[in-house]
């Protein structure tokens, strides 16, 4: 028996999604950092104090997700999650493609991070090298063990493609075998890597799926999955047109920060000059307008009015010109319980 829950977007709960580096050690295929718009930089300690107090008085519930490029290359990784812990950041989650520089998991505690999140793009060591890089499949099974070994809690980020969709039904004896308690799957966006054109000299197809592919197969395995006891979640995507539609921009509280001072609000804004919040001497100001926010407010029958600007083809129209369904924001998640 499971429990499927829509994930409700809340104003009074912070999520701030902090890149403190931009620099990795693996070049993933679809890797949506884009230097051009999120800079080069690792930040320094006294700046990213500064920064994770800027938000520090947002809301009573604030969660915090350190992310890269790789952030447990960043030296200082440790000594900011003790900062946001001491700033009252009640959930505190590291990202990690499961490299795990820096002996980061001898120099935080389970009772300082909530979760060590890994990346891994496939069910078996050929798909998740040829998308992430050979060794990764590897590495990254071991660092789970080695957080797990270590009392820590972990989950696991796969993110759905056209390249591993066949092999999302094979993660569940997999997650099983590890021990992880929570499974995220993500769906690839037109952002970074991934909105450059298929590559022909590669033969490589584009790496979305269409509609029916993902309805054909995700909701139903992530049930399946659920029902061994892994929380299960996963993007919505797809709402029928009777189905409400939020944007996260105007109903909810996420800051996706990155270490040139752009602050957005959307994920799917990321690859364009169009953040609405920056960083200046360490101040947390909005910047001018037209910006990200000016699209939030736009009512389309399509839903998400950035979906519709970068990657339209994925809506379909019936004879009288109305899109047969809405594209959900992309924040909107499913959340299944069970077990
Ligand atoms: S691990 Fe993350 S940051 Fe590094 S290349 Fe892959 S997707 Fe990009
Ligand atoms: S993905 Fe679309 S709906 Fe969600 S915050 Fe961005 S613009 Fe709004």
């Amino acid at each position: 028996m499971t429990l499927t829950q829509t994930v409700a977007f809340s104003k009074n709960s912070t999520n701030l999604f902090f890149h403190i580096l931009t620099t990795c050690n693996l070049k993933c295929r679809h890797c949506y950092i884009n230097p051009a718009q999120h800079g080069k930089n690792t930040l320094p300690l006294p700046t990213i104090k500064a920064w994770l107090e800027a938000f520090a008085n947002n809301s009573s519930s604030k969660n915090i997700i350190f992310l890269g490029g790789e952030p447990t290359l960043h030296p200082e990784l440790a000594a900011a999650v003790t900062h946001a812990r001491r700033l009252g950041f009640g959930s505190i989650t590291i990202d990690t493609n499961g490299y795990l520089f820096g002996d980061i998991l001898s120099r935080v505690t389970p009772a300082e991070v909530d979760y060590f999140s890994f990346s891994l793009d496939g069910a078996t060591r050929q798909t998740n090298d040829r998308i992430r890089g050979n060794g990764s499949y590897d590495t990254c099974l071991e660092g789970i063990r080695r957080a797990i070994d270590r009392g820590f809690t972990t989950s696991l980020i796969y993110t759905i493609s056209s390249d591993n969709i066949h092999e999302l039904e094979m993660m569940a004896p997999l997650l099983d075998s590890l021990g992880v308690d929570r499974f995220f799957i993500q769906v690839i966006g037109l952002r970074g890597k991934s909105a450059l054109a298929p590559d022909a000299s590669e033969s490589r197809k584009s790496p979305q799926v269409s509609r029916s592919q993902w309805l054909a197969t995700v909701p139903g395995i992530a049930r399946m999955i659920a029902e061994r006891g892994i929380i299960v979640t996963f993007p919505k995507v797809f709402l029928n047109v009777a189905e409400k539609f939020e944007c996260a921009g105007t109903v909810a509280d996420n800051y996706f920060v990155f270490p040139n001072g752009r602050v957005y609000r959307c994920p799917l804004c990321e690859d364009f000059p169009i953040h609405s919040l920056c960083f200046q001497e360490n101040q947390l100001v909005p910047t001018a307008k037209l910006n990200e926010q000016d699209f939030f407010q736009l009512d389309i029958p399509e839903g998400c009015v950035m979906n519709k600007m970068i990657q339209p083809h994925n809506i379909s129209y019936n004879e009288e010109g109305l899109p047969e369904y809405k594209i959900a924001c992309c924040l909107l998640k499913e959340e299944i319980r069970g077990g």
